[in-house]
């Protein structure tokens, strides 16, 4: 099994090293192949927990964070000292 020498580049078809990562004629970068001969940009998406974890509790929603600054405003109103006593200090 070999590896090709050259192969066309892919922006201005001139024929170029296969290792190279920039095209000697154009100077576009080119999609650098894998071992397996592959381009990773031109694979469909794949799932990748590593890359992009799943967030799935959201508390910084707009929506969230307004009904709950509410709902402690509206606490402070009623009583003050209880949540001084559990050390939630809010900017009123
Ligand atoms: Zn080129």
């Amino acid at each position: 099994m070999t590896m090709p020498e050259t192969k066309e580049c892919p922006f201005c078809a001139e024929t170029i090293k296969y290792n190279a990562i920039i095209c000697r004629y154009c100077q576009q970068k080119l999609p650098v192949a894998n071992k397996e001969g592959t381009f990773p940009d031109q694979q469909p998406l794949e799932p990748n927990e590593n890359k992009q974890p799943a967030t799935k509790l959201d508390i910084s929603l707009p929506s969230i964070q307004s009904t709950f600054q509410k709902f402690l405003q509206e606490e402070i109103r009623k009583d003050n000292h209880t949540l001084m006593k559990a050390g939630i200090l809010l900017p009123v």
